[in-house]
């Protein structure tokens, strides 16, 4: 497993995407799957949704001595405790003794006990001042653990969405099918650090179906047309130009994903069962 270097991208003032891909072989052709980590950095403080893969844990690190320069990171938000979204939680602690972990942090003890004193529980609809921008917490609509949350930063006005809304665009295979018998929601080398609106093509309902069906099983078997109310009403109240998800390319066309990823869920429902 390879992944690729240090690039990251400036996504907004003060708000960047770190972390990396890792890659893999489908049918001869080179594919990518993004384990993004997103930095926002405040006048007062700094957070991190996500720690990223422990393979990439050197080039995290190194993203975010760039960025960060002399501050210290003050936040580490995973969105849940599962290995691509929690476990550089112990190198990052380590090289930054003041930060804190906050998110719904209730057994995180038991993954990490040695940094408890650490743990800071935010609830849904709680917000973190980071100076002149907030970061507020939202609840999961999308998720796959109980104790997953989302985020939103109203300083890029960019809601963060951890295994939601990750969709693979269309990937060509060598003998011109498509390569979608990968497991994850993929893109090609080249096109890591693409907003959705750069992509060559945006994603059809087959291909966004898809990468939902695969990332989110469950969404099979349970109608999630209601949780898209819920993501509505939020967008509604929080203004928001940019979506993070931890495996996809950011969003910068939201109206028109909310569009795609709703259809994508009735039809992976409506075939699952
Ligand atoms: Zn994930
Ligand atoms: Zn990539």
């Amino acid at each position: 497993m390879k992944h690729d270097a240090v690039e990251l991208r400036w996504l907004a003032d003060g708000t960047y995407w770190l972390g990396g891909c890792l890659s893999a072989n489908a049918q001869g052709q080179e594919v990518h799957y993004h384990v993004s980590s997103y930095l926002v950095m405040g006048s007062k403080a700094t957070l991190l949704v996500d720690t990223g893969d422990p393979a990439h844990r050197a080039l995290l690190l190194a993203q975010l001595e760039l960025v960060l320069g002399e501050r210290p990171l003050d936040y580490v938000f995973p969105t849940h405790p599962e290995i691509p979204h929690a476990g550089n939680l112990p190198a990052l602690l380590d090289k930054y003794p003041g930060a804190l972990v906050v998110g719904d942090v209730r057994d995180y003890h038991l993954h990490f006990p040695e940094y408890r004193s650490r743990f800071r529980t935010q609830a849904v609809g709680s917000r973190i001042d980071l100076g002149d921008r907030e970061f507020r917490f939202l609840p999961a609509f999308i998720r796959d653990l109980e104790n997953t949350l989302w985020g939103h930063d109203d300083g890029a006005r960019m809601m963060f969405v951890s295994d939601g809304f990750s969709f693979i665009h269309d990937v060509p295979a060598a003998d011109g099918a498509s390569a979608e018998d990968d497991d994850e929601p993929v893109h090609l080398p080249g096109q890591c650090r693409l907003l959705s609106g750069e992509m060559p093509e945006p994603p059809t309902v087959e291909q966004a179906a898809y990468g939902t069906g695969r990332a989110l099983y469950w969404t099979k078997f349970v109608d999630v047309s209601d949780a898209f109310g819920g993501i509505e009403a939020v967008l509604d109240t929080l203004p928001t130009k940019l979506i993070g998800p931890a495996h996809g390319n950011v969003i910068d066309d939201v109206d028109g994903m909310l569009r795609t990823s709703l259809a994508a869920h009735r039809k992976v429902y409506a075939e699952g069962h």
